[in-house]
């Protein structure tokens, strides 16, 4: 049963012991202040999917920010308040957070003054979401504590793996829930519901998407890039026509293979214990331009604010990655060093397109050998050469470019002979450099 159930056991045993103490701490609180309060959206939805949530929103009937600052002084946290709106979040010193909104005063809006029901405030905050399984809240209040609000059949939705919006205008009221919609029926292996669906393809039609702001798209668009099953996403959104809004001039079908298969490539890469890149989107974005020419790119880029370093890292892997797979691919006749030197043309976030354009086995081992290769650092450095006597200058670098060469291409196979290399290096140029 939807309505009445009470989920305080499941919370009990999904949440961390930490995010269940917050819970039943801010039920204590706004008892105190005399507010209500009530954690709501995702974290519901995760809750009933047994699923870890982090990320708690709380929706506060009353003073929002006050609850955050009693919350916070509780914890020793910092709160950041945006008065404006009613919201603030409670950061704890380790990184974690918690949102607190202020549910919207409804006799503003009714001045009738109807007597209110219970939690009313909330329900029009809920009113206001996305889709049924995103708008459940739990009632954290005494013995309410734990009680399921579902007005629109979440509850039933996330069994039967429905994505549902609550009213018809809701994609032409704010397009970017199209790609929202995407996210979370991939990432759930959900459906978009039919009538929803059908809601999709008329906003779809009408071009809703092209007048959302390039700033709105790509927070949510980067959001489906982190995701791990990202190659689906953009499957979806091509098949539902969404892609050209997101990926103005980058025809799929000529990625398309890449997409589907970069995820697997980067969990390749992981088990073979190369760290995780900083920022992972930029990998899927990467493989979604490669293919595309330079300006193409570069306008994308612009539009979705990417900064010089990214975009530098971009446009070096559309300018490079052909060549690298050419030499990688060719059986003999090509020196380590030289295959090395033009993987390092290439930003770690093009290695698992590169990984998944490989389609042979040897391929992707000697890729492999080639990256452990390059992590490896050759133990002698500038120091070794500056206590030998000489001053810093531009042979220095010269001589460790020849060590490493020389070490990738196994002339040289320890300590002791890279430092014999050196040295003989050094005394052959010496000269062209000053030393002392
Ligand atoms: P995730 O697991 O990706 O963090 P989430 O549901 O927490 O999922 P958020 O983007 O953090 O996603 O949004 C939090 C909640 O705010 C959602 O659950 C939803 O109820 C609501 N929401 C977010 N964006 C919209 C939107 N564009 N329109 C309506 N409601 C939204």
């Amino acid at each position: 049963p939807a309505a009445g159930a009470n989920i305080s056991e499941l919370m009990h045993q999904v949440l961390g012991p930490r995010e269940w103490e917050i819970m039943c701490r801010a039920g204590e609180i706004a008892a105190r202040l005399g507010y209500r309060v009530f954690a709501a959206g995702g974290v519901v939805r995760d809750i009933l999917l047994k699923a870890g949530n982090l990320d708690i929103d709380l929706v506060v009937e009353g003073d929002g920010i006050a609850l955050a600052e009693a919350l916070a002084g509780a914890y020793g946290a910092q709160v950041r308040a945006h008065r404006k709106f009613g919201t603030a979040e409670v950061l704890f010193p380790d990184g974690f957070k918690v949102d607190v909104a202020t549910a919207r005063v409804e006799f503003y809006e009714y001045p009738a003054a109807l007597p209110r029901v219970e939690s009313s405030c909330v329900r029009h905050d809920l009113y206001r979401r996305d889709f049924t399984i995103n708008a459940m809240a739990v009632d954290l209040n005494g013995e309410h504590f734990g009680d399921l609000i579902d007005f629109f059949g979440g509850r039933q939705d996330l069994q039967q793996g429905l994505i549902r919006v609550l009213y018809n205008l809701s994609f032409i009221e704010d397009p970017i829930r199209l790609l929202r919609a995407v996210r979370f029926e991939q990432r759930y292996g959900f459906k978009i519901e039919s009538q929803t669906l059908k809601l999709v393809q008329e906003a779809v039609r009408r071009e809703v998407l092209a007048r959302v702001s390039a700033e709105r798209l790509w927070e949510e668009l980067k959001h489906i890039l982190m995701e791990e099953r990202a190659g689906r996403m953009l499957e979806r959104l091509h098949q539902l026509g969404i892609w050209p809004f997101a990926f103005h001039g980058v025809t799929y079908w000529e990625v398309q293979p890449v997409l589907h298969d970069l995820g697997e490539s980067m969990q390749l890469l992981e088990e073979w214990g190369f760290p995780p890149v900083n920022e992972p989107w930029l990998c899927y974005f990467i493989a979604a331009l490669h293919w595309t020419d330079p300006e193409t790119a570069r306008s994308l880029c612009e539009r979705y604010h990417l900064n010089k370093r990214q975009t530098g890292k971009v446009l070096a892997t559309l300018a490079n990655w052909r060549p690298v797979l050419s030499r990688l691919c060719l059986r003999d006749g090509v020196r380590t060093s030289e295959l090395a030197r033009a993987l390092l043309l290439l930003p770690p976030e093009a290695h698992p397109l590169i990984l998944t354009l490989l389609d042979e086995e040897w391929l992707k081992e000697r890729f492999r050998q080639l990256l452990v290769l390059l992590r490896e650092k050759p133990t002698v450095d500038g120091t070794y050469i500056k206590n030998l006597g000489y001053r810093p200058g531009p042979i220095f670098r010269r001589a460790l470019d020849a060590v490493w060469r020389a070490r990738l291409d196994g002339l040289v196979k320890n300590t002791e002979e890279e430092k014999a290399f050196v040295q003989e290096f050094l005394r052959r140029h010496q000269g062209e450099d000053s030393h002392d």
